[in-house]
């Protein structure tokens, strides 16, 4: 369809692990509250599974306007075909004007198939959306050949407008409503169920899967941190109930996971409080943690770009600090 004005409403398609809704979901729909407030517009959540009343205020008071009820316990597991038809053929009914999607895994499954159901484009991976003051378009932006450039895509004429941004990017806004958010409930073509091809059972966390998700610290290490040094970056982490994340080349270097790799294309982190032992700071590092509240780094390199940035930059060998760190902390600890 390519009349702009019968399309209006942004979309955010909630996502739920273990029965709670993940928070990115609720950093979405904060972005679609700022995004829509442009245009005077209002903000659905689609949400599917069973027992779904509780959650359905939770969305309220994050922001949503409505939301869209799809009761139906077969989809407490991820099933993307069938969410994707669905998905695709409400937009047919209600016409959205753009829909933000979580580029998690299950965002990154559903996304592709809803956009081309719908025959419009899909901005991955967006860092920043804006809406172009002029044609009420929405501005997509992300980071293009290998981070060195930020290029900003419209999707032109095609309805939704779609975009997928990763958890960690955008912020849950503070003020919770207290009007309860119109609810719609719709249900899957119930024609479709049988011959389902993928049904996802069940989603664990990756073995020694760091929790970024709401941490108030990370310490952060790189090339700089050798495998002692690592070794002792855990140890500091356990002591001080830190998140542990790496750098691209510590993770290639095997001193660790990948779930642990910030950046560009690894997680996105915003915790209060972000310590890089050993990390040079690329423009693919900063791409994942340069909303931190607070930074703090040590290289032995002054002049190394993130202790350029740093709140708080440390001159000196990162193991050596780390064993003072953790000094420190036992003598605290047994001091009480
Ligand atoms: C498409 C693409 C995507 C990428 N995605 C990511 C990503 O998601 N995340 C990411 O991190 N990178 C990513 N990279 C890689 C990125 O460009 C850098 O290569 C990487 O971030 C460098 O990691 P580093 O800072 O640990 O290592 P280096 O750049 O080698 O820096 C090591 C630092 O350690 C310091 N040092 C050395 N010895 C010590 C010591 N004893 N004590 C203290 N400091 C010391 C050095 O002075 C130096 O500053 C990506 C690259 C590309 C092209």
């Amino acid at each position: 369809m390519s009349n702009e004005q019968a399309h209006s409403g942004i979309w955010v398609p909630a996502e739920i692990r273990h029965g709670k809704i993940t928070p990115a979901t609720f950093e979405l729909l904060g972005e679609a509250v700022r995004l829509a407030a442009a245009n005077a517009d209002k903000v659905t959540a689609v949400l599917w599974g069973g027992g779904l009343d509780p959650l359905i205020g939770e969305l309220g008071r994050a922001g949503a306007d409505r939301v869209i009820a799809i009761e139906d316990s077969r989809f407490d597991v991820f099933r993307d075909e069938l969410q994707a038809e669905t998905l695709a053929g409400l937009t047919g009914k209600y016409r959205p004007a753009i829909m933000l999607l979580q580029a998690g895994s299950l965002g990154r499954a559903l996304a592709p198939r809803v956009a081309a159901l719908c025959h419009t484009g899909l901005t991955a991976d967006c860092t920043g959306l804006a809406i172009d003051p002029a044609s009420g378009a929405l501005l997509q932006t992300r980071p293009a050949f290998g981070g060195s450039l930020l290029a900003t895509i419209r999707t032109n004429g095609c309805f939704p407008q779609m975009a997928t941004v990763r958890p960690g990017v955008m912020r849950r806004i503070a003020a919770a409503k207290t009007v309860p958010p119109e609810v719609v409930r719709e249900s899957a073509p119930a024609d479709r169920w049988n011959g389902l091809k993928t049904v996802l059972a069940g989603f664990g966390r990756e073995a020694d899967e760091p929790s970024f998700d709401g941490a108030g610290a990370i310490v952060s290490g790189g090339r700089g941190l050798n495998g002692e040094g690592f070794a002792l970056l855990r140890r500091f982490a356990e002591l001080s109930g830190a998140a542990v994340g790496a750098s691209r080349a510590a993770v290639d270097a095997n001193r660790i996971g990948y779930p642990h790799q910030v950046g560009q294309t690894g997680r996105t982190v915003r915790p209060g409080l972000y310590v890089a032992f050993g990390i040079s700071g690329q423009i693919q590092h900063l791409a994942g943690m340069q909303n931190c509240e607070v930074l703090v780094a040590v290289n032995t390199d002054p002049e190394a770009p993130l202790m350029k940035l740093a709140d708080l930059a440390v001159v000196g060998d990162a193991g050596d600090i780390l064993r003072q760190m953790i000094n420190q902390f036992q003598t605290d600890g047994e001091g009480k």
